[in-house]
């Protein structure tokens, strides 16, 4: 069984919110538009304040008005980034149709999967309970939920992984 995230590196940081200000400061610059959920963690958009990125924010859980904003967009690189189950809601993100869009736009696919590692899927996570498999897919799970400890891990393609070894702060 190859998972979610076939050929995945990983590396761990010490909180979910570093872990996602990493992946978000290393993956995205000024020429960077990243398209977030609007219920999404607070901390990706921290995250892209850092990167000094444009942040534009799609309708909750609404594919097809993300799909128009990546039409429109004529940013030089494209992030997409999402909750995997929203907080407070407690619902989950069409990761299958986002993971077709992070394809059809050349972007990154940044799932935060805060609430769903540990649970679902039989405890692999959101994209294992959908079976989404995506290398366009950076998974990041944090360690302070369900698994009880604390932490953070992120999961993704080696070019990913070495980018944000090099470039994490
Ligand atoms: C809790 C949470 C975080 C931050 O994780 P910490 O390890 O507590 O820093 C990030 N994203 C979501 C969706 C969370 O619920």
């Amino acid at each position: 069984w190859a998972g979610p995230l076939p050929g995945a590196r990983s590396v761990t940081f010490s909180t979910g919110y570093l872990a996602n200000l990493a992946i978000v400061s290393a993956l995205a610059d000024r020429e960077t538009e990243i398209h977030a959920d609007r219920l999404n963690h607070a901390c990706l958009n921290d995250g892209a304040l850092l990167a000094r990125a444009r942040l534009v924010r799609y309708a909750h859980g609404d594919a097809d008005a993300l799909a128009r904003r990546l039409a429109a967009s004529t940013a030089r690189t494209r992030l997409i980034a999402t909750d995997a189950v929203f907080s407070m809601d407690g619902d989950l993100a069409p990761l299958g149709r986002l993971a077709g869009l992070a394809h059809e736009y050349d972007a990154w696919l940044v799932v935060d999967d805060a609430h769903g590692f540990g649970v679902l899927g039989g405890g692999r996570g959101t994209l294992a309970e959908l079976g989404v498999s995506s290398p366009r897919v950076v998974l990041m799970g944090t360690l302070g939920k369900a698994a009880g400890v604390a932490g953070a891990f992120v999961a993704a393609h080696p070019a990913v992984v070495e980018t944000i070894v090099q470039t994490a702060r």
